[in-house]
Order: C-alpha cells, then structure tokens, then sequence
C-alpha cells in the first residue's frame, strides 16, 4: 500500500484513539486553529455500514459488506465548519451516528478488502486538498495509513471517562447502555486495529485529566514540537 505521507501534499497530522478519546472533537478543533483540513476516517466506514443497513444486509457477512462496496458512492467534507457526509445524493451526517450503524459499523470495518478500499478513499482525499494540512483521525493512521506522518499523536482517555463524555454527547440514552456499548465497540474493533498501544514514534496524549482546551493545546503542543515552521505562522494564538 502507498503510504498516504509519502507523497507530496498536505502535511499529515495523524491522529488515533478509541471511542471517546475526544479525538473528532479535538481534531476538528485543533484543524480550525491551524488552518488545516480535517478527515474523519471512521465516517467512511459508518456510512458503510448505514448503506448496509438501508440494504438490509448483514453486516457480520463479509461477502454481503463487499457488495455494498462495489456500489459505495461516498463523499466526505474536509472543512471542520461545514462538516458533511453524503452517499450518493442523500446527506447522512446525522444518520451515521445513530446507535443502530455504531452497533453495525465493527462488522463492516472488520473486512481487509473493505479496509483496503477507504484507505485509497483517504489518500485520494488527502492528496486534493488545497489546505496546508489535513488532520486525519482514526484507528490506524499512524500505523497503516500514514505511518511516515511527520506529526502522530494516539488520544487516550481511562475507560470509565470515554464512557462518561460519550454519553453526555448521546443526550436521552440510558448512560449504562452507552458505557456497554462503547466498551463492546472498543472490544470488536481491538481485534481488527490495535489502537490502545502507540506504536514506536507515536506520541500519547492522555486527555483523562485534561478539559476540551486543554485536549486541544495538548496536541497543539505536539505538532509545534514536530513541525514548527508548518504551524507557528497558521495559529493566531
Ligand atoms: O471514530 P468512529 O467511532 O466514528 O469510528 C467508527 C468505527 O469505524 C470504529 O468503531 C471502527 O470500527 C471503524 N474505524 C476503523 N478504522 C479507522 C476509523 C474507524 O476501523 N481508521
């Protein structure tokens, strides 16, 4: 596979971490004050997993994920202030975060040639960007998609606090079932990405004890380190 950071193009700010992390929040927010784009990898396999559902599909059966794959028709926005999401012609921003595509969404991501297939998605995505940057989250950017990334960052939070921010943003659902849900989530998705272990040259940034602002300067903190012409010149601050 080619390398995402190899080429020449954005600079890559890769950033992973498990449900709950803070990771889309913090890497939409550290994207605005940098100027740089934004690239939600797990939408890709959300809205994957959403078309499989609107099929009917099983989405524990790899062959029938692979058909839905064949006609997948996804766009994705890299703009942290007008975020969307779309297959096709229908916009989905809200529908994939419904519990029932979270519930789905392992089953579809657990498959290697669905796996191979957004990577290129990512890539090509990245590559077209106008912006000086792109900060891409997910589970395995600093180690499959971009593992040569100048900037890798794995956000961690302790379990118990994932599942407490998590259900604060799922207003009107029993707190318990968001907490089950997200641990089995984590669990399915572990057996696929190992995401709670930085690899070699990953820097950890453990936001259990940090607020959102302190999440994002914490990061922010990391990509001065890492690149410091790149980013001194896009943050006001
Ligand atoms: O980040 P988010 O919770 O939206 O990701 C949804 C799902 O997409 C994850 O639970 C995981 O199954 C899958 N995913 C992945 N690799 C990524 C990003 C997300 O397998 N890089």
């Amino acid at each position: 596979m080619t390398d995402l950071s190899a080429s020449s193009g954005p600079l890559v700010v890769a950033i992973d971490g498990p449900a709950g992390s803070g990771k889309s929040s913090v890497s939409k927010q550290v994207a605005r004050l940098l100027g740089f784009g934004f690239l939600d990898t797990g939408a890709a396999y959300r809205a994957l997993a959403w078309l499989a559902l609107e099929r009917g599909v099983d989405t524990s059966d790899s062959t029938a994920v692979l058909d839905v794959m064949g006609d997948f028709d996804y766009s994705i926005s890299l703009d942290a202030d007008e975020f969307w999401v779309r297959v096709g012609a229908t916009d989905v921003t809200r529908a994939i975060r419904e519990p029932r595509v979270s519930e789905a969404v392992s089953g579809v991501a657990r498959v290697p040639a669905v796996r191979q297939s957004v990577n290129a998605l990512f890539r090509a995505l990245v590559a077209a960007s106008d912006r000086p940057g792109v900060v891409v989250e997910g589970r395995d950017i600093t180690t499959v998609v971009a593992p040569d990334a100048p900037v890798r960052i794995l956000l961690t939070a302790a379990p118990d606090v994932r599942a407490a921010r998590r259900s604060a943003e799922l207003t009107g659902q029993d707190a318990a079932a968001v907490a089950t849900a997200l641990h089995q989530r984590d669990a399915a998705d572990s057996t696929v990405v190992d995401f709670l272990t930085a690899a070699p040259g990953v820097e950890v940034v453990d936001s259990t004890d940090l607020d959102f602002d302190q999440t994002v300067d914490a990061v922010i903190g990391v990509i001065r380190t890492k690149v410091p012409a790149q980013t001194g010149a896009h943050d006001g601050s």
